[in-house]
């Protein structure tokens, strides 16, 4: 049996709070320590998609032709905030680089790692909570205005089929039929079949939250302000105390790379902000997770509402709500589904952890013994947040992983 050791985790988000749960089913002694509610920032607002399918990199071959446009459009998919814009550049460049062929192929292999048992492990986190509901089976709904564009041989599918995606492609009349709700604008689908999505976030983190409480874990509510090693173990100082751990566990999102900093570790993490509008009087539903593929944005019917989400903008990890961006977001929902006009949606923004190759870093930092990484999950983190769990538990109790781990090392930038 593994000797039990102290596991300090920082950050409440769905990465810490299923690694808390792996490491105590692990047997292990696990405090998570977070500054607000858990499950509540990146891990509230996302778009619920949950699929072992999600193997297509933001960064792929050809993206370089699209990002002038994406960037010089304000009320495009994407943008740089002028005032950080030159910040961003260092990340640009790696971005594209990531986006050759042979690398974004590698990349998409990582992502299965972490994505390929997703449904099932959710499954797995959820059982015995009595909300196992919070996670259905449903669809990725492809929907595009230019039926012409709707291929299943695009590279993005050719990279999910490889990896056992079925994929199927249907016509106006069918997709009216699947998604009566959506505009008849969209004159054609991709299907991506046999994935799930989530009704609430929020609520997993919730729920997760109680389920390490059950477990015997603790949480705290505490602001971290700094982290060294101290004679063998880890102190971790927040802003009402001391707490001293064998082990450590970064897992404060995108926040992470500045507490990192102090102990001059540096990754190239960005704030990729994301938004969502959502409509709580909504009267049309959709049964499965749409995306509007010119705008990039993610429609789902939720326990709240309809919730349309999307939008990568690299601004400063703390600056406001851009409301061009949120009345930009607004026009995308309306013009997918027409009932929604002339409602006043709820709004909301979270910063999403991104490093250029869509791949997040999972590994004790070398030169840093117990402290071990599990942040930068970018657009996927609800869906590779467990098994990241899992992952981060056989590091913390010494097991041999039996998968290559080096595209989530620190330093392969
Ligand atoms: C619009 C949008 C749509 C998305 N859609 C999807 C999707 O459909 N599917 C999917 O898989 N992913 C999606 N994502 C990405 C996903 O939401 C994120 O990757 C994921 O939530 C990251 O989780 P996290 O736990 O790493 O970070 P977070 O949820 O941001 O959690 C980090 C936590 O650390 C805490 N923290 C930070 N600093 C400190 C400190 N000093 N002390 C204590 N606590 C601290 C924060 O308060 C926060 O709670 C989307 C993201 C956005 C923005």
């Amino acid at each position: 049996m593994a000797d039990v050791t102290r596991v300090g985790i920082i950050g409440g988000g769905i990465v810490g709070i299923c690694t808390a749960i792996s490491l105590l089913e692990a047997g292990q002694k696990v405090t998570l320590i977070e500054r607000d509610a858990p499950g509540q920032a990146a891990s509230f607002g996302n778009a619920g998609i949950i699929s072992p399918w999600s193997v297509v990199p933001q960064a792929m071959p050809g993206i370089w032709k699209q990002i002038p446009g994406m960037l010089l459009r304000p009320r495009g998919p994407a943008g740089v905030s002028p005032r950080h814009g030159l910040r961003y550049l260092p990340w640009l460049i790696k971005f594209l680089d990531e986006s050759r062929a042979q690398k974004a192929k590698a990349n998409s292999d990582a992502m299965h790692v972490l994505c390929g048992d997703t449904v099932s492990l959710y499954r797995q986190l959820l059982a015995g909570t009595g909300h196992d509901d919070l996670v259905v089976d449903a669809m990725y709904v492809h929907a595009f205005r230019n039926g012409n564009a709707a291929s299943v041989q695009s590279l993005g599918n050719q990279m999910r089929s490889q990896k056992g995606a079925d994929i199927e492609r249907i016509n106006a009349a069918d997709l009216r039929n699947l998604e009566p709700a959506l505009s008849h604008d969209f004159k054609a689908a991709i299907l991506i079949k046999g994935q799930a999505r989530a009704r609430d976030p929020g609520r997993i983190g919730e729920v997760l939250a109680g389920k390490i409480e059950t477990l015997g874990g603790t949480i705290l509510r505490e602001a971290v302000v700094d982290l060294q090693a101290h004679d063998g173990a880890w102190q971790i100082q927040s802003d009402i105390a001391v707490h001293t751990f064998d082990k450590v566990v970064m897992a404060a999102g995108a926040w992470s790379a500045d507490l990192l900093r102090r102990l001059n570790i540096t990754v190239p993490l960005a704030a990729e902000r994301g938004y969502h509008v959502s409509y709580p009087d909504a009267d049309v539903i959709l049964n499965n997770s749409v995306m509007d593929a010119d705008a990039h944005a993610v429609a789902s019917t939720m326990n709240e509402g309809m919730r349309i989400a999307g939008i990568a903008e690299f601004a400063g990890i703390d600056a406001p709500p851009n409301p061009k961006r949120l009345a930009a977001l607004r026009r995308t929902a309306e013009a997918m589904l027409p009932s929604l006009k002339d409602q006043s949606p709820k709004t909301w923004m979270g910063v999403r952890p991104s490093f250029p190759d869509s791949l997040p870093v999972i590994q004790e930092f070398p030169g840093h013994p117990g402290l071990i990484g599990a942040f930068g999950h970018s657009h996927y983190g609800l869906m590779m947040a467990p098994k990241t769990g899992r992952l981060v538990a056989d590091i913390a109790t010494g097991k041999t992983l039996n998968i290559d781990m080096s595209p989530f090392a620190s330093d392969r930038f």
